[in-house]
């Protein structure tokens, strides 16, 4: 028996009710190629362990992961390098900050990123990933993505890569920054090419629901009942997605809808109901916060109705 949506249909009225809230918000472009799409189109997806889905609204729209990756890599570096390894150099609270800032790095004794959900943290971490080159790194990440989604055609969109590399000044600072204070040992530029990679693999909703899916699931393949992530990994990515995962606005969002999420600049939200279903939203216009601001609509209506908060 399904906990949410009884029809296709119900969730495309409530994708009808959520869409007007778009024309408030504003389509990123600090990185250039982002402010190509439409901000007023929003599609959402459903994943359940038993396999079954629905998906409502404008479907087949692509969207790049940009911060919903930093939960993939998270849960990366930790099978590769250990919780010690990562949250010696990683912290694990909540900043208050908006996810690029740079301010908390000087501030805080011993310096290092607050958490992985902002850029410092997951830069961090993505210069834990293991590999020989550059090239192997990103084979690695995007190997791990095929298994969270069972679709091995995904790859990262060049441009928006490109694009993002180009023009991320700021997170290179931040690498500098964290460079200087030994959290990060690799070439500061080898590591910006391979973060923009990893924010520009680019899938459709219902991909994006199968990956939340699979941390919902105790972090087991909903098809095979495989072993993708350990439970233990699992737990503490969407403890991050529920105390991280919306930015500044996490808290707000936990009491609006009480489910971990984690949101992205190109307007993605993958959610993560555990033992229930995963959830993948895409709309591209953002509140001034950064996160998709229809798509909070419909979260915050979907929890409503079905009684989603865990709390
Ligand atoms: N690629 C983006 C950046 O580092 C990701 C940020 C985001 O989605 N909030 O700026």
């Amino acid at each position: 028996m399904k906990l949410l949506c009884e029809s296709a249909s119900e969730l495309e009225h409530l994708v009808a009710m959520a869409k007007p809230f778009a024309k408030e918000g504003k389509v990123a472009d600090y990185i250039p190629a982002l402010s190509k799409v439409d901000g007023e189109l929003l599609s959402v997806s459903l994943f359940y362990p038993d396999g079954c889905s629905y998906t409502a609204g404008d479907g087949n729209l692509i969207l790049t992961l940009q911060s919903i990756s930093k939960v993939i890599t998270l849960a990366l570096a930790l099978m590769d390098r250990g919780e010690d390894f990562v949250f010696e150099r990683v912290g694990q609270e909540p900043t208050g900050d908006p996810f690029n800032s740079i301010a908390k790095l000087e501030t805080i004794n011993p310096s290092k990123p607050l958490n992985p959900m902002i850029n410092a943290g997951a830069l961090a971490i993505t210069s834990m990933i293991r590999g020989q080159d550059g090239a192997e790194r990103i084979d690695r990440i995007l190997h791990f993505i095929h298994e969270l989604t069972g679709n091995p055609g995904l790859s990262y969109n060049k441009k928006v890569a490109l694009s993002e590399y180009d023009t991320s000044h700021l997170n290179r600072a931040l690498c500098y920054f964290m460079k200087q204070s030994g959290i990060i040992n690799e070439d500061v530029e080898e590591l910006m090419e391979l973060y923009s990679k990893q924010c520009a693999i680019e899938m459709d909703c219902l991909s994006l629901a199968k990956m939340g899916c699979v941390f919902a699931n105790d972090g087991k393949d909903p098809a095979s009942g495989h072993r993708l992530i350990p439970s233990d990994i699992a737990r503490i990515c969407k403890t991050f997605m529920v105390t991280c995962g919306m930015y500044n606005a996490s808290g707000e969002f936990a009491i609006k809808v009480g489910i971990p999420a984690k949101s992205g600049v190109s307007g993605g939200i993958m959610g993560s109901i555990p033992g229930k279903c995963g959830i993948g939203i895409f709309g591209a216009a953002l509140d001034e916060k950064g996160n998709s601001i229809a798509g909070i609509r419909l979260l915050e209506m979907m929890s409503r109705k079905y009684s989603l908060s865990m709390f």
